[in-house]
């Protein structure tokens, strides 16, 4: 049986020592962040995602998507569970106050998110929509616009797309054709057709608001002509009632791999004269808009990667402890978790999906920090760390995301290959992770370009210094309590550090002479750092638990306590208190990275620095 419960445990962790709740919790606007609230609202979302949306997971990929006539059908239950998810103030969560949700901390939204996102992606996507769309929105509609459609998104009485890719339109969005003509009254005809447009079309909402690019007849061309456009499905009068039909209608589905409960459809504006849409901010800005909701989304999908290899782990340990082959230390019967490479599958799935949440919930922290922090300092530097690194949490999070579902399969031997288990739909769902919202090919030329050569490494420096500190403090830590393990660990993580220079230096040097083997080399580039951030995370968790392990054996001892068993250490922030054996596991978690992955962290490195070859290969080389 393919159920979900949250690893609260891991997350709670997370939160207390990496994220920090109670800094979170200090800032202005942020109050809600109080930990012992954060842990009750974890617990609800968890009840949620294993109670109404992980039990419609399996029956909507097995259902799908269809269109009748021009109505796209989405599977049972999405209807129920959209309704539920609205009622019970979900879909407000982190939205804004201002237009009737609740504006909660990033730093909480990650965790609930993943819960959604692990118990059902396809169903997900659709609430995932709105916040893009809502942020978009805020930072580029005028007041009226505002006024009319937000408290409407918000509530969840409307539901909201991202129209963006066209057929010729993919990853370069310089192409994009669909043209808008201006009309009389201020508002705009929109003529043309984007594919691949998660929930395009569905009956879920009385209302949809495509949020759509386009570029007028005149528009300069490539990037800099292509303005945003707000197309509602049916018209909205100024009181917000609706009134006909737009002409913009689904025309087809596509039939995917994975995600079946989601509708992607092939849209058509204009075949019946015109869709009406009205201009969202400046002409000719729709890019810098779109990048507003596609930030937004790409931290989702961050967690998209989290989020489904989380979900295939627990099936894989289920079933490792339910499935006995051969001998486990020479005794028949027992579970094959008992076998050493199955245990150290599992081993490695585990290490990697608390290394990729470790990633990403502080990185939800800079977020916090950016928006509400009231240094302007601390605020900037915020900013600047989550901008460098969205491409990687993006990327690397999916990458290292379906590595752990195909870890799955081979633990279920041959009924991880048959449906029967449910454990394959994890991995179809997981692999449009590393396409949609950019390619990982594209965000690794994002970061190569657009973060590291444009500002000559500025930001990744300031940042490999933050890194050095936590090793020095590490490293400190391991000779007061006497800890070899974690002296090495700040050994290998100062290598990777200094291999992660080495790397920036090769790209800064070729940057403006050879720019074809900085693209060459940008994808290791973004594995290479996607590696070192996560170990930086997995070290600084590492320190967190040895520190509570060290705080709690002295506390016992000068209390001379003569409990049985292991002591509970205190968390740090709302009196969260965390068992021996699980901060053990924690650092057992860590010995495994510093022992298996950080070492990738070399290979990776010297493949920037021998990108070259890419270029110099013959075209023969890729015929045979
Ligand atoms: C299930 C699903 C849902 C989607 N939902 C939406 C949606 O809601 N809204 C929307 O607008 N779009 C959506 N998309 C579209 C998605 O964003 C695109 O598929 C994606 O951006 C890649 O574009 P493409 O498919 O045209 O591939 P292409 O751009 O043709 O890329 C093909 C390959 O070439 C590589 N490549 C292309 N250009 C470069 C370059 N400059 N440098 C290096 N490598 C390059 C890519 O990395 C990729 O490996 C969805 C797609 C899918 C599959």
């Amino acid at each position: 049986m393919d159920t979900y419960g949250a690893p609260l445990r891991d997350m709670r962790f997370i939160l207390d020592h990496l994220v920090g709740l109670d800094g979170i919790a200090a800032l202005p606007d942020c109050e809600a962040a109080e930990p012992e609230l954060v842990y009750s609202i974890l617990e609800e979302a968890d009840k949620f995602a294993a109670g109404v949306l992980a039990p419609i997971n399996k029956s909507g990929d097995l259902q799908g998507c269809r269109l009748d006539g021009d109505r796209v059908v989405v599977p049972n239950g999405w209807q129920e569970a959209w309704d539920q998810f609205v009622a019970a103030g979900w879909l407000g969560l982190s939205l804004p106050a201002e237009y009737g949700g609740q504006g909660l901390p990033k730093a909480l939204w990650a965790p609930v998110w993943e819960m959604w996102f692990s118990a059902n992606l396809a169903f997900t996507m659709l609430p995932q929509l709105t916040l893009g769309q809502t942020e978009a929105l805020e930072v580029a509609a005028d007041d009226a616009m505002k006024a009319l459609y937000l408290p409407r998104i918000v509530s969840g009485e409307w539901s909201c797309n991202m129209s963006l890719t066209e057929p010729q339109a993919g990853s370069d969005l310089a192409a994009v054709r669909m043209r808008a003509e201006a009309a009389e009254d201020g508002s705009y005809r929109l003529y043309g057709q984007k594919i691949f447009i998660s929930y395009g079309d569905h009956e879920l909402t009385d209302n949809i608001v495509h949020l759509v690019l386009a570029r007028l007849p005149d528009a300069p061309a490539g990037i800099k002509g292509i303005s945003l456009f707000l197309v509602p499905k049916f018209l909205v009068n100024a009181d917000g009632s609706l009134g006909v039909r737009n002409d913009v209608r689904a025309v087809s589905l596509e039939d995917k791999m994975g995600i079946h409960g989601s509708p992607t459809c092939t849209m058509a504006y204009g075949d019946q004269g015109g869709a009406v849409g009205y201009l969202v901010g400046e002409l000719n800005r729709g890019i810098e808009y779109m990048f507003v909701m596609m930030n937004e989304a790409r931290f989702g999908v961050s967690l998209h990667g989290v989020a489904l290899a989380e979900r295939a782990y627990q099936m894989a340990l289920r079933y490792a402890n339910e499935r006995s082959q051969g001998k486990v230390a020479g005794e028949a019967g027992r579970p094959i978790a008992g076998h050493p490479d199955v245990k150290r599958q599992l081993l490695a799935m585990r290490t990697r999906i608390f290394a990729m949440r470790a990633l990403v919930y502080p990185a939800a922290a800079w977020f916090d920090h950016a928006r509400h922090h009231p240094e302007p300092d601390v605020a900037a530097r915020s900013r600047r760390y989550i901008d460098l690194l969205m491409p990687v949490l993006k990327a690397w999070n999916t990458e290292t995301g379906n590595l752990v579902c195909d870890d799955a399969i081979q633990v279920f031997g041959g009924m991880g290959f048959v449906e029967e288990t449910g454990i394959a739909q994890h991995y179809r769902d997981g692999r449009v992770t590393r396409i949609y919202e950019g390619t990982t090919g594209i965000q690794a030329n994002d970061l190569v370009s657009r973060k590291i050569l444009r500002e000559n490494g500025a930001t990744l420096r300031e940042l490999v210094a933050d890194i050095r500190a936590d090793i020095a403090a590490l490293a400190e830590m391991a000779d007061v309590a006497d800890v070899a393990e974690l002296a090495r660990h700040a050994r290998v993580l100062a290598n990777n550090v200094d291999d992660l220079e080495r790397a920036t230096d090769f790209l800064l040097a070729h940057g403006s002479t050879d720019p074809a083997t900085v693209q060459a080399a940008a994808v290791p580039f973004l594995h290479l750092t996607g590696l070192v951030c996560a170990g930086w995370r997995v070290a600084q968790a590492a320190r967190a638990a040895q520190s509570l392990l060290t705080a709690s054996a002295a506390s016992a001892g000068s209390e001379a306590s003569a409990t049985s068993g292991a002591p509970a250490a205190q968390g740090a922030a709302g009196g969260q208190a965390e068992d021996a054996s699980y901060l053990r596991g924690v650092l057992a978690l860590a010995s495994f990275w510093f022992a298996t992955y950080a070492p990738q962290v070399r290979a990776h490195a010297d493949t920037v620095a021998a990108s070259a070859c890419v270029g110099l290969a013959p075209d023969a080389a890729l015929w045979a």
